[in-house]
């Protein structure tokens, strides 16, 4: 079986390119720039390298950001009193915090603090709620993004077996909801799921997000099934896989998505969409 590759690369871009003319047009409708504020707590080299993007990817589309970083110690106070003053600054749309925090703050109410409609990340309960009534407003970035690349294929998803290995509240849950409403039949697997392979086997379409390098064999896809790896996992010699066996899987699949360069640039895309899409619900 010959297959295609799901360019993640590509996808986003186009997005970008979208996202920024449309930043234009509401430039010229006199209406303010989309801003972004992108909390950092701690010292996390890897959330700052995401911090880093996410700022310079505002900058690319011509939305206004800003970062605030606090230390390792801050408490939950500090943070819920700068979200309060977020929530209230009209030129800030989108308000981020990265995760995860740290074991001292609860990380609930912290998100719970966000307005919903600054919500971004798409992470707060009402966001959650709504995109599980079939009336999303802000959608989580990895789960949007992996439905533009879905429907990027061209390929109808009603009635499809959908099958999500993972069921975080980031990934594999909101995922879910969103192939639900896309109306495919939908199983999510955990790590308590028994015989996993025999969920997979029948599967359409395959979501791995489990965070386990090559987790996913090969003779688990069924012959002409897409395949989205969700997985980032960096190797002992410095490799970054996904959660699927690309070589075997790929043998079977009819998409599949490489890592990196399928799922990892459309989190970023879904997040300028989600600040622009903030920015015109404020404005109404
Ligand atoms: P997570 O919070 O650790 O969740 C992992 C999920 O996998 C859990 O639901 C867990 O089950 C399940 N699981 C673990 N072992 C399993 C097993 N043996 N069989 C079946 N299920 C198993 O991870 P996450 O935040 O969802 O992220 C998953 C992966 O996606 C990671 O590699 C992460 O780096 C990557 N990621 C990528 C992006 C992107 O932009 N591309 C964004 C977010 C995450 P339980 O619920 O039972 O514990």
């Amino acid at each position: 079986m010959t297959f295609q590759k799901i360019d993640g690369k590509k996808t986003s871009a186009e997005l970008r390119m979208t996202i920024k003319k449309q930043t234009e047009e509401r430039l010229a409708r006199g209406l303010s720039k989309p801003g972004l504020a992108v909390i950092l707590v701690g010292e996390n080299p890897a959330s700052e390298v995401y911090v880093r993007n996410k700022c310079n990817a505002c900058e690319e589309v011509d939305f206004y950001s800003l970062s605030k970083t606090f230390p390792y110690g801050v408490t939950e106070e500090e943070l819920l009193n700068l979200i309060d003053e977020l929530n209230n600054n009209s030129a800030i749309n989108g308000i981020l915090v990265q995760l995860p925090l740290p074991d001292h703050i609860n990380e609930e109410k912290i998100i719970e603090a966000i307005d919903p409609l600054k919500d971004v990340d798409g992470f707060h309960p009402y966001n959650i709620g709504r995109l599980a009534l079939r009336m999303p407003v802000l959608r989580s970035c990895t789960p949007k993004g992996i439905m533009t690349l879905l429907n990027s294929t061209g390929i109808a998803l009603e009635g499809k077996e959908a099958v999500v290995i993972g069921a975080s509240n980031i990934v594999g849950r909101p995922v879910s909801l969103e192939l639900l409403m896309a109306r495919c039949t939908v199983t999510t697997c955990h790590s308590r799921t028994v015989d996993l392979a025999a969920h997979v086997k029948r599967a359409d379409i395959i979501i791995a997000a489990v965070g386990i390098a090559g987790f996913v064999k090969g003779e688990w896809v069924k012959p002409g099934a897409v395949v989205i790896d969700v997985g980032i996992n960096r190797l002992d010699n410095g490799k970054l896989v996904g959660d699927v066996d690309y070589e075997a899987a790929s043998k079977n699949a009819s998409w599949i998505t490489p890592v990196p360069g399928g799922v990892g640039p459309m989190t970023i895309a879904s997040l300028l969409e989600n600040t622009l899409q903030a920015a015109e619900l404020q404005s109404h």
